[in-house]
């Protein structure tokens, strides 16, 4: 079953909120995807807890 769910995060590039669309049946997973505003590549990371559920996300740019 695949659950999914909007998380807020925030651009690192333009500053600017979004929201990231998470399958947390997927467990820890990262990704890439285009900012909904200024369309630069977000590295997106997510992070489950020990017990697998959703923990939080992170934003990062693609090179760093
Ligand atoms: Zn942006």
């Amino acid at each position: 079953m695949t659950m999914q769910r909007e998380t807020p995060a925030t651009c690192p590039y333009c500053g600017e909120r979004l929201l990231l669309l998470i399958d947390e049946s997927a467990g820890e997973q990262r990704y890439t995807e285009d900012c909904q505003v200024c369309c630069c590549p977000i590295l997106v990371t997510v992070h489950m807890t020990t017990a697998g559920g959703f923990d939080f996300v992170e934003t990062r740019r693609e090179n760093d």
